[in-house]
């Protein structure tokens, strides 16, 4: 059996899909990365597992279930192969309730009103030098915190933010 490419070439990262169908998992396809979104996957010999060619990361396969782990992980992280591309599995033993959601909005908002009722309680002598630092430090809180809820969303939804710039960094840093 010959190599193909699924889901790598031109036409389908313009989102063109150019593909018949969708295409089983299997170890003689070449996938795009999920970790670092560039490089390809492609079956290492005389194993169960797949490895990229751009960030070097090792999947184990779960050809059965179209499902790919990152062999160094924990929690594992888990990718489900749909025929055409990766979807993230929420992590095992993690919920995402509304209780998060609540949480979530929490962190973003109290601190931010905390941050600008100080401000707004013991205003800056108009004129001073530093009068616009209260202002700039309500908006910081709140870009600050929005920040970490989102990098949360988009950890807990499988995209490895660390893993992504790391593949990243090292690649540009051996140039
Ligand atoms: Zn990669």
């Amino acid at each position: 059996m010959t190599q193909q490419n699924f889901g790598t070439n031109p036409e389908d990262r313009m989102g063109r899909n150019a593909l018949p169908g969708p295409i089983p998992l299997s170890y003689f396809g070449v996938y795009r990365c999920p970790v670092c979104r560039y490089g390809e996957l492609s079956n290492l010999a005389m194993m169960d597992a797949f490895g990229c060619n751009f960030c070097s990361r090792i999947f184990t396969a779960n050809l059965d279930q179209n499902s790919l782990s990152l062999a160094d992980s924990l929690p594992p992280i888990t990718w489900h192969w749909n025929g055409r591309q990766w979807q993230g599995l929420p992590r095992a033993g993690v919920e995402f309730g509304w209780e998060i959601a609540i949480a979530a909005i929490a962190i973003i908002t109290l601190p931010t009103l905390l941050v600008g009722l100080g401000a707004y309680i013991f205003p800056p002598v108009p004129g001073s030098n530093l009068s616009w630092v209260p202002a700039f430090w309500t908006v910081a809180t709140f870009v600050a915190h929005l920040t970490i809820v989102l990098w949360l969303i988009i950890e807990y939804y499988q995209f490895p933010v660390l893993l992504f710039l790391k593949a990243w960094q090292r690649r540009l840093l051996m140039r």
